[in-house]
């Protein structure tokens, strides 16, 4: 969610003039998108600033502004605390983030700027996309859910839905320009519809997808447990585009630690969903979030989440040791579990979750992956010879792209292009597939992709979704933005 916020502030600060500092350069403008939701985010982003200072007093014309979760979260106390910032903005407001750098800048006083409920849904801001090949697709923003864990409701917001056909010419957009897989976005899929009153929205809005011509790939995130129902199921498995991949957050497989997250749903439902998904889609790969520690949690709570882990047999998990959130119902929750408890039952639910991980990707020994080749998806890519992607199921795959190293193929595949190959090798978080590619599929995805790889190659900002005209590339300006060079 984040991550395409971040695209929409790089869109709508382009479409205002600015352009992206070159690597080594000096920006004139630093935007810091912050994330509540991680540990020490607070620490961390004033730690940032106060490495920026010396940059700020160097750069008199730098321009530091701060939004997002935390900006939110925090409001004055940012200006209080680092008065060299110049902008604060809150989630609901990126729209207003030119006007208030300008009038920062006119007024020569820090400009801070909140708006209560969403001024203009997300989407329909212009976006710099991260990637020609993928792309995300907010369905909706904010969440009517109330788990105790949780920052999100009190910062986002009550669940705001788009309407499908918003959502839909966006997609056929980013087809049209190239993309061939997309991500549907909410903080809780599963509820999409609620707010103009569709329970089957969200099997709808996945089997219109299906109906989209050059669209390859659908995935979304993230479902919950509780409003995640057949038709969901159903839809997925009759439209092909849909991958076999889903991400469910168990967080406990204790009822009594659900009952005191304030997550609707028991052990017994989550396991039954994972069952009927997989006997709809058999090779399913199903991923997961789990919470250790939460307050109140006892070694007969951990033993249980164990126990759905084994039962649940996932392809992989994000594994969280619980921590503090101030703001959030738990943080004053009796029965804090102790630092080194947590850590002990983390060590073993990570130890047990390699195991099954090792032993499901063993399964695809031999078997035959279409990988979508990805840019920074393998960090030793350069040094292996190899290349990297996702399979359909959303599994890592590192391959080798053909020839002889390195990568001397007359045309090797480049990322957004679709490579055929044969898993020789697994491990828990990766397959690899050594072997020469049964077969290469050049893409307008990848096209795209080299367009903008080439010299002068800007491609255009993403249109807004409600409809009108792509804008043609931004010419160089007079602003630039981005990370400077800070020397600690
Ligand atoms: Fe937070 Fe729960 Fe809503 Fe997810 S469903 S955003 S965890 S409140």
């Amino acid at each position: 969610m984040n991550a395409h916020d971040s695209e929409r502030v790089a869109g709508l600060l382009e479409e205002a003039g600015y352009r992206k500092a070159p690597d080594g350069e000096t920006p004139d403008l630093i935007v810091f998108n912050t994330c509540a939701v991680r540990e020490n985010a607070a620490d961390r982003l004033y730690g940032n600033l106060g490495h920026l200072l010396p940059t700020k007093k160097a750069h008199k014309n730098m321009q530091i502004a701060v939004g997002g979760c935390l900006a939110q979260m925090e409001r004055d106390q940012i200006t209080r605390r680092a008065p060299w910032v110049d902008v604060v903005y809150g989630t609901h407001n990126i729209g207003a983030l030119p006007k208030l750098l300008e009038r920062a800048r006119i007024k020569e006083e820090a400009q801070v700027e909140f708006e209560e409920t969403l001024a203009t849904f997300p989407s329909l801001l212009p976006a710099r996309r991260q990637s020609p090949y993928s792309a995300w697709v907010s369905i909706s923003v904010g969440c009517n859910n109330t788990c105790t864990f949780c920052i999100v409701p009190s910062l986002r917001g009550r669940e705001k839905d788009r309407r499908p056909g918003d959502i839909l010419d966006e997609i056929k957009a980013l087809t049209n320009d190239g993309a061939l897989e997309v991500t549907l976005l909410g903080q809780n899929v599963n509820s999409y519809g609620a707010e103009f009153g569709d329970r089957t929205a969200f099997s709808k809005l996945l089997r219109k997808c299906g109906e989209i011509d050059g669209l390859e790939r659908v995935r979304f995130t993230s479902p919950h447990p509780r409003d995640f129902t057949d038709d969901v199921i159903e839809a997925m498995a009759d439209t092909p585009n849909v991958m076999p991949s889903l991400h469910m957050p168990l967080q406990s497989g204790s009822d009594t630690i659900l009952r005191a997250m304030r997550r609707a749903y028991r052990r017994d439902r989550y396991l039954a969903i994972l069952d009927n998904v997989r006997r709809h889609i058999p090779h399913a790969a199903i991923t997961t979030d789990i919470i250790v520690g939460f307050p109140g949690e006892t070694a007969r709570d951990f033993e249980d989440t164990l126990d759905v882990v084994r039962q649940a047999r996932f392809a992989s998990a994000f594994t969280f040791r619980y921590s503090i959130r101030p703001g959030t119902p738990a943080a004053t929750m009796d029965d804090q579990v102790p630092a080194e408890v947590v850590q002990e039952r983390y060590d073993r639910l990570v130890a047990l979750l390699e195991e099954i991980c090792t032993e499901e990707n063993a399964k695809l020994d031999g078997a035959t992956v279409e990988v979508l080749v990805a840019e920074g998806e393998g960090r030793k890519d350069a040094a292996t010879h190899r290349m990297s992607g996702r399979a359909k199921d959303n599994r890592l795959v590192h391959f080798y792209p053909g020839g002889t190293p390195p990568l001397d193929t007359p045309v090797p595949p480049r990322p957004g292009d679709i490579v055929t190959t044969v898993v020789t090798g697994t491990a828990p978080h990766y397959l690899l597939a050594d072997g020469e590619p049964l077969s290469v599929r050049r893409t307008r995805a990848a096209d795209a992709w080299e367009l903008r790889c080439s010299p002068g190659g800007a491609t255009p900002l993403d249109p807004p979704a409600n409809g009108g005209t792509a804008r043609p590339p931004v010419p160089p300006g007079q602003v630039l933005l981005g990370m400077p060079v800070v020397r600690r």
